[in-house]
């Protein structure tokens, strides 16, 4: 682990971090990931709250090549990206192989439904559900059951930062989803 202004980064390159989350997806601990980018780093340094948030999470990687060079400075460098995208790509990958579910929530609801479109399209055995990310506070004990009911093993979460790191790190313990990453616009990306 290698501190960047406070914020603790994995060391770990971008297949260990795979190895190590693709063990997790099928265990019964609940973890959170975030990809961490600037802007996460530097909203962190005005929010005492979010800071501690930062430190609890179970694995934080550094999602741009700004923490990759700043590591230097700190002693242990870190030696890849790794991000949301292509994380997130090889978890997907691993739950299909593997018959394991996994829930995109966030986005808009036309997003949403393309990129579950698109992945069933790539992954066809692929066990995949969704709900769009323009839901009220209201309607989160429902969005809640949706996603326990499906049962997934990996939970995208893309609601924008912070909102969704806020989102995982409230609801945590009540979804119990092996694998739960803040992905910012990556369902977007996924849309095509
Ligand atoms: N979003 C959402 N609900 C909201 C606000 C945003 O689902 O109330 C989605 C938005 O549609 C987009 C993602 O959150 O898919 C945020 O993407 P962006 O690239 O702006 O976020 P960042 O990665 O910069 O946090």
């Amino acid at each position: 682990m290698v501190k960047i202004l406070g914020v603790p980064f994995s060391t770990r390159t971008f297949t260990e971090t795979c190895d190590f989350l693709q063990d997790k997806l099928q265990g019964e601990t609940p973890h959170h990931i975030i990809t961490a980018n600037p802007e996460i780093v530097m909203m962190a340094q005005d929010d005492a709250a979010f800071m501690t948030l930062l430190e609890r999470v179970d694995l934080i990687t550094p999602d741009g090549i700004g923490a990759v060079w700043a590591s230097k400075y700190y002693g242990q460098a870190l030696h890849d990206r790794v991000t949301g995208v292509e994380l997130s790509t090889s978890l997907i990958e691993a739950c299909a192989e593997r018959g394991l579910g996994v829930f995109l929530l966030g986005a808009s609801p036309q997003s949403n439904t393309l990129a579950i479109k698109n992945l069933r399209q790539r992954y066809p055995q692929l066990r995949i559900a969704g709900q769009d990310g323009y839901f009220k506070e209201a309607d989160v004990p429902e969005v809640l059951a949706a996603v326990r009911g499906f049962k997934p093993a990996l939970l995208l979460v893309g609601l924008g930062v912070p909102r969704q790191e806020l989102f995982i790190h409230q609801h945590k313990q009540d979804l119990q989803v092996p694998v739960m990453i803040g992905v910012g616009g990556c369902i977007d990306i996924f849309a095509g």
